[in-house]
């Protein structure tokens, strides 16, 4: 009990200390704060008399309606559009030191601007759970301790008549103090013995800041430990220079390839940072790819890290958290929503894969690209930013061309004489069976026998992709969506891929009783097809219905780095950041997807596959060959790709992109609404769009039924925003989305704006 008292007292000698500090007397006695909550404004409270100003950035503990909620600060004021009467008091502050600190506060500001999303739930997609449920920002530990009368107590051994009670005062005497988890831990029944102690006065138990990382080395200079390689020329050059500019905000996007060393550019510039006493960010697109990254960093330095991903628990992420906000952390790792991590004294953002569509926020409300949010992190605080990539976007490379960044290449591991050679394989004029044409086979075949692995990537999971009556010709569908149903053979079923309906799989047709067909291919049934072809080629195959987790990915991936595996056939998962050293050949089963799509990024994703898996061949020694299966072999972004590799594709790309006035020579903004009904989400948007009249310098398009209008039972419209320039999109958006929000329709259907959309579907 007495300790739990303690812990209150503790909060409130912080609140008089850091009344005592000058700038903190404030005149203003309103506090502006955001609450989390679908509005786009902050509201006002009055500051009790005699308290002092809570802190900007600091959570408060506010009445809301007949609720109780927590809010943070924005900032002080001394007057409200609220009569003085109606402004309600803060009931209680909740951080004595801010939880977002000035830097982190201005960059969720700019944020909610930017992406024209409420304040409040900007703030709480940037917190972990536990702090906007009003877990403490420091982490608090009970010490116990023997007083001078307890020791005389137990020296006088008047304590003969209670055992447990001396138990507990010689446990804390021999350990002096204990922390109450190591209390309990050796003394499971410690409690009424230690409260009756506490009663007498024998013992005392203070509530103090714990140790922010259990990693014990937080306080020590940061030491390399593991061994650094000698840079290549490239290497050296791009750590020069980018720790030349330590002190100010500069771009580099480091280019190269899987294996060319950019992690290893990535450690010695952090060295550089750690040595100055700076603390490093690094922003990574997958969980996956994080434990190898983390291994490297552990090896490499010997310094508290926090890491920071989506599939923590709410307690793990808030003590990763605490050790980044209190400093502990030198570097702190994490997937996208780390951008908004407290990192004092920032020294560099690295930014690993920055192409990679994971670091963009596209689920819930608040869409935003992290790597942006990265770049005018960096730039606030003056520090810079690496954007590494294999492939870097076409944005990123444009804003090279144009000077803004700077790009630092790395050519190709040494030892690997030659980059792989690409050649297309034409589907028309060869036999197919189960995806594969016959020159295909004849390769595999070669590798194999030469002693080389092989790399199958085909983006389809599952058996195939339509199940299909030869006689009446139905076809599987999927009742909530506008898709068909995958055919998963192994476990019988038929399951969407979009909504994740589930059903048996049925022998015959459903309609006529004829007999029914998988027809298309998905990994499942290349790899029935391989083994067959191949029975004595050992093959692993990667995606999401048989890998699960980390502990079958790092299977899998053993299995061929030891070699036991020859075949690996896989999904996008395996395209990313993992290093082969023997794989000699990688086919691209289909091409085709990505050459005709109505989305405008798509041939973009596509080479950045094609260039991604063909990295992932003619490692070590031997040449790489890359065959890429397409009905289209003549399709000119193609050509352009096999001929003059990714920069070529990229300048052609661009060049089609402003031509055609897509991104990054035009801003795009899309409001996107689903409804019950399908006429509800368009209505809504005709009248979205009837109210922003005929604006100045900005087109609006649609609305339209998205490609896939029908998803789990949802109907789906867009309506897109195109401008050349980005103040004249932002200044329509200001005003219109509030109106929008307004309509009599906006609270029948759901609808969100995404900023600079990196997908319009
Ligand atoms: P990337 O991040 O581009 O995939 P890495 O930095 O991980 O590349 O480098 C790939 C492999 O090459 C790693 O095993 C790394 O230790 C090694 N490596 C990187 N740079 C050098 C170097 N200058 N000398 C020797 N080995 C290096
Ligand atoms: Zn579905």
């Amino acid at each position: 009990m007495q300790g739990i008292t303690r812990g209150l007292d503790l909060r409130l000698t912080h609140l008089t200390r850091f009344a005592d500090i000058p700038q903190t007397i404030d005149l203003n006695n309103i506090s502006r704060i955001a609450l989390d909550l679908p509005l786009r404004r902050l509201f006002d409270y009055r500051i009790p008399e005699g308290a002092p100003a809570p802190l900007p950035g600091s959570r408060v503990r506010v009445p809301f309606g007949r609720r109780s909620l927590i809010g943070v600060v924005i900032e002080n004021t001394g007057e409200s559009s609220v009569p003085e009467a109606k402004l309600r008091p803060i009931a209680a502050v909740v951080d004595a030191v801010p939880v977002l600190d000035a830097p982190l506060l201005a960059l969720v500001r700019w944020a909610s601007d930017y992406y024209h999303h409420p304040i409040g739930e900007v703030i709480a997609s940037s917190l972990p759970k536990a702090l906007r449920a009003g877990a403490g920002a420091v982490a608090l530990q009970m010490l116990w301790q023997v007083t001078r009368s307890g020791g005389e107590a137990l020296a006088d051994g008047r304590l003969a008549r209670s055992p447990a009670q001396r138990q507990v005062l010689e446990f804390l005497a021999r350990h002096d103090p204990v922390r109450q988890d190591a209390l309990a831990q050796h003394l499971p029944r410690w409690r009424p013995a230690a409260t009756a102690l506490l009663k007498q006065g024998w013992v005392q138990c203070e509530t103090v800041a714990a140790p922010a990382l259990s990693n014990p080395a937080a306080t020590t200079a940061p030491r390399a430990c593991g061994s650094a390689p000698t840079l290549t020329p490239e290497q050296l050059e791009a750590v020069t220079r980018i720790g030349a500019t330590l002190r100010e905000f500069s771009t580099y996007v480091l280019h190269g390839l899987t294996g060319s060393g950019k992690t290893e550019v990535y450690l010695q510039v952090i060295q550089q940072v750690l040595a100055a006493g700076g603390r490093a960010l690094v922003l990574v697109p997958e969980i996956g790819l994080t434990p190898q990254l983390v291994r490297r960093f552990e090896e490499r330095f010997d310094v508290p890290l926090a890491v920071l991903h989506s599939a923590l628990t709410d307690t793990e992420r808030l003590s990763a958290w605490r050790g980044a906000a209190s400093g502990a952390a030198r570097i702190v790792v994490g997937t996208r929503s780390a951008v908004f991590a407290p990192v004092p004294q920032l020294g560099i953002i690295i930014v690993d894969e920055e192409h990679d569509a994971s670091l963009k926020q596209h689920e819930g409300g608040f869409h935003y690209s992290a790597r942006d949010l990265a770049l005018v992190r960096a730039q606030r605080a003056q520090v810079p930013v690496i954007l590494g990539s294999a492939t870097p976007s076409l944005e990123t490379l444009h804003n090279v061309i144009t000077g803004r960044y700077q790009r630092l290449s790395l050519p190709r591991r040494a030892g690997q004489a030659q980059p792989p050679r690409l050649a297309v394989v034409d589907l028309r004029a060869h036999a197919v069976t189960a995806g594969i044409a016959t020159p295909v086979v004849q390769a595999i075949e070669r590798h194999l026998a030469a002693h080389g692995q092989v790399l199958i990537f085909l983006n389809r999971r599952g058996y195939a992709p339509t199940l299909l009556c030869t006689a009446c010709g139905w076809v599987a569908p999927c009742t909530d969506c506008d898709a068909r149903l995958t055919v998963h053979q192994r476990s019988g079923r038929l399951r969407c891929h979009h909504c994740g309906a589930d059903a048996p799989l049925p022998k015959q047709c459903p309609q006529c009783g004829f007999e029914v067909r998988p027809v298309g291919q998905g990994t499942e049934r290349v790899e029935e097809r391989l083994r067959e072809l191949f029975p004595h080629a050992p093959l692993v195959r990667v995606d999401r219905d048989v890998v699960r987790g980390q502990g079958d990915m790092d299977a899998a991936l053993d299995s061929i780095n030891s070699g036991a595996a020859r075949i690996l056939v896989g999904t996008q998962m395996i395209t990313k950041g993992h290093d082969f050293q023997n794989m000699t050949l990688v086919v691209v089963l289909n091409a085709d997807q990505g050459l005709f799509s109505t989305d405008f990024r798509a041939a973009e994703r596509l080479a950045q596959t094609i260039v991604q898996v063909a990295g992932r061949a003619g490692r070590g020694s031997r040449p790489g060959e890359v065959l890429i299966q397409t009905a289209y072999p003549e399709h000119p972004l193609l050509q352009v790709l096999i001929n003059e590799g990714y920069d070529g594709f990229a300048r052609a790309a661009l060049a089609e992109r402003e031509a055609s006035a897509w991104p990054p020579f035009s801003r795009l903004a899309v409001v996107r609404a689903s409804a019950t009904t399908a006429p509800a989400a368009l209505e809504f948007l005709t009248e979205a769009r009837r109210l922003a009249g005929a604006p100045r310098a900005v087109k609006l398009l649609g609305p339209v039924p998205a490609a896939m209008a029908r998803r789990a039972g949802r109907f789906h419209s867009q309506l897109l925003l195109e401008s050349p320039e980005r103040n004249a999109l932002h200044r329509l958006l200001d005003d219109w989305l509030e109106q929008v929000g307004e309509l009599p329709g906006a609270h029948r259907v759901r609808w969100a704006l995404d900023v600079d959309p990196i997908d319009l579907f």
